[in-house]
C-alpha cells in the first residue's frame, strides 16, 4: 500500500507532530512476535514493546483466542450495579500476585484514569475516616501519571503541563527529580548511591510547609518511565514508605510501567521489597491488546470506606467508569498472566535486561554527545546532549533515522529508550542497539 492511497485526513494523532507526519508517516498494518509490518511492507523490529504494553510480543494466539472466546460468551454486561465472571478471576489474580495487602481491585481502562481514580480514593479515604481537610498532593518533578486532570497535576513533565497551567489541580506540590547527572551519569543494573539524602527537602516541606495533617497521599512512579528511566538512589524507595507512614500519608506507586514483569520480579514494589497504600496498573496486564488498567488498595483503605457511616443501600465510593472490568479486558488479562507464568516471562524479562544492559553500556559509552546510560531490568536509556536552541530536536531525529533502518525506539526529551518485549532474544537486542549507535554517530 503506499502512503498516497491512505486517508490520513480525519485522525488527529496523540502526542505526535502531525504537521510533519504524513511527509514521513509511520503506519502499521500487522504485527507477529518482535516485529511490525509497515503500510508499504517493510519489518520493523519493536524495541519499546509498543509504549511499554507487549511484553508477552505480538499477536499471542492465546490472548488472541481468549478475547474470541469471551465475545461469544459475555460481550459486555453493564458495570454498575453488576460484575461479572472474568473480572472477579482476573482481580483475584491481580491481587495474588501484588505484595502485602493490596488486595482490592479498583478497574478502569488506561493508566491516566488508574491515576485519577487512586487520588480520588486517597480523599475519599482520609474524609471517611474524618480527616477531609487532608486534601494535598505531592508528586514528583518529571513524573509521569497520564494525561487527565488529576494525572496532569500530579506529573511533573513541563510540556504536557504548560497549556493547561491555570487548571491544574491546586493543592499540589511535587518533590525534586532523582537524577544526579555528575556523579551516577551512569547506572547499570545497580542503586546509586548518593551522598545527601534527596528526601529530606521533602520532610522539611511536609513539616514545615503543608504541615502533615494536611497532606492526602505522595504519589511516584518507582522508576521514572516516561521521563527517560531515571533509576532512584539506593534506599529512597524506603525512605518513601518510612516517611509517608509516620505523617499518616497514603503512599501510591504509578506501576504502568514497572508493574508485571518489566524488572524481572511481578511489581517494583517486589524489586524495591516496600508495599505501597495504592498501585496502579495497565498496559502489560493485558499485553497492550485491549485496554484495561487499576488501581489496587491495601485493605485497610477498602474496609475504611465500607464503613464509613452510610445506610447499607448505599454507594460507598462514588466513581467508576462504564467500561470498569470490562469482561473482554478482563479476559484478555487472565490470558496474559496465564502466558507469562506459563512462559516464565518476568524471570526472562531480568535475564535479558542483564544482556540489554551489557550491550548499550559498551556500545553507547563514548558515542559522541552521549551523557548519560542508565538501564535496569529490561529497559534502558541513553541521554545525549541537546542541540542548542532545539531541545528534544536530537532525540527525535535519531529515532526517526532508526525507524527507516527498521528499529522502533522510543524519544523521550534528549533520551532514546529500549524496553523490548520480554521474549526479545540476544540477536534482537544487538541489532537494536547497534541501530542507535550508528545513528547516534551519524547525528554527531
Ligand atoms: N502512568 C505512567 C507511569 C505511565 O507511564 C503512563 C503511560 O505511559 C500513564 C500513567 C498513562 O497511561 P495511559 O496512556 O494508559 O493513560
Amino acid at each position: 500500500m503506499a502512503h498516497t492511497d491512505l486517508n490520513m485526513d480525519n485522525q488527529w494523532l496523540p502526542f505526535t507532530p502531525n504537521r510533519t507526519f504524513r511527509q514521513d508517516p509511520r503506519v502499521f498494518v500487522g504485527a507477529e512476535g518482535m516485529h511490525f509490518t509497515t503500510h508499504d511492507g517493510k519489518k520493523v523490529i519493536d524495541g519499546i514493546s509498543s509504549l511499554w504494553c507487549v511484553g508477552a510480543g505480538h499477536n499471542r494466539r492465546p490472548i488472541n483466542e481468549a478475547i474470541k472466546n469471551q465475545l461469544d460468551t459475555l460481550d459486555y454486561a453493564t458495570a454498575f450495579q453488576a460484575s461479572n465472571d472474568k473480572a472477579f478471576k482476573a482481580a483475584q489474580m491481580i491481587a495474588d500476585m501484588a505484595p502485602g495487602d493490596l488486595n482490592k481491585v479498583l478497574f478502569c481502562n488506561s493508566g491516566s484514569e488508574a491515576a485519577d481514580t487512586a487520588l480520588k480514593v486517597a480523599l475519599a479515604y482520609h474524609r471517611a475516616r474524618g480527616e477531609g481537610h487532608r486534601t494535598v498532593f505531592i508528586g514528583r518533578e518529571k513524573g509521569y501519571h497520564g494525561v487527565n486532570f488529576g494525572g496532569m497535576s500530579v506529573g511533573g513533565l513541563p510540556a504536557n503541563r504548560k497549556a493547561f497551567g491555570a487548571q491544574l489541580l491546586p493543592r499540589v506540590d511535587h518533590m525534586r527529580f532523582i537524577h544526579d547527572p555528575v556523579n551516577h551519569a551512569y547506572i547499570h543494573h545497580e542503586e546509586p548511591v548518593w551522598a545527601e539524602d534527596p528526601l529530606l527537602e521533602l520532610e522539611n516541606r511536609i513539616l514545615v510547609l503543608h504541615d502533615p495533617s494536611n497532606i492526602a497521599a505522595v504519589i511516584v512512579e518507582p522508576i521514572a518511565g516516561s521521563a527517560g528511566w531515571y533509576i532512584p538512589p539506593q534506599g529512597y524507595v524506603k525512605r518513601l514508605r518510612e516517611i509517608c507512614d509516620k505523617h499518616g500519608i497514603l503512599l501510591i506507586f504509578d506501576e504502568v510501567i514497572t508493574g508485571f514483569g518489566r524488572l524481572g520480579v511481578n511489581f517494583a514494589s517486589d524489586y524495591y521489597g516496600v508495599v505501597p497504600d495504592m498501585l496502579n496498573f495497565a498496559k502489560a496486564v493485558t499485553n497492550g491488546v485491549i485496554p484495561l488498567g487499576g488501581v489496587i488498595c491495601r485493605d485497610f483503605i477498602y474496609d475504611a470506606m465500607m464503613n464509613a457511616n452510610s445506610p447499607q443501600h448505599a454507594i460507598e465510593f462514588f466513581h467508576g467508569y462504564t467500561y470498569s472490568g470490562h469482561p473482554v479486558a478482563c479476559a484478555a488479562a487472565i490470558a496474559t498472566l496465564d502466558l507469562m507464568k506459563e512462559e516464565n516471562l518476568f524471570a526472562r524479562a531480568g535475564q535479558q535486561g542483564r544482556v540489554l544492559g551489557d550491550a548499550m553500556h559498551s556500545a553507547f559509552k563514548g558515542l559522541p554527545n552521549v551523557i548519560s546510560i542508565r538501564t535496569l531490568g529490561l529497559a534502558g536509556a541513553v541521554e545525549l546532549a541537546s542541540i542548542p536552541g532545539t531541545p528534544g530536536k536530537r532525540a527525535y531525529d535519531i529515532f526517526m533515522d532508526c525507524f527507516h533502518k527498521g528499529v522502533w525506539v522510543r524519544p523521550a526529551g534528549e533520551n532514546i529508550v529500549i524496553c523490548p518485549p520480554y521474549i526479545v532474544e540476544d540477536a534482537h537486542i544487538d541489532q537494536i542497539v547497534q541501530t542507535v549507535a550508528d545513528s547516534i554517530r551519524r547525528h554527531a
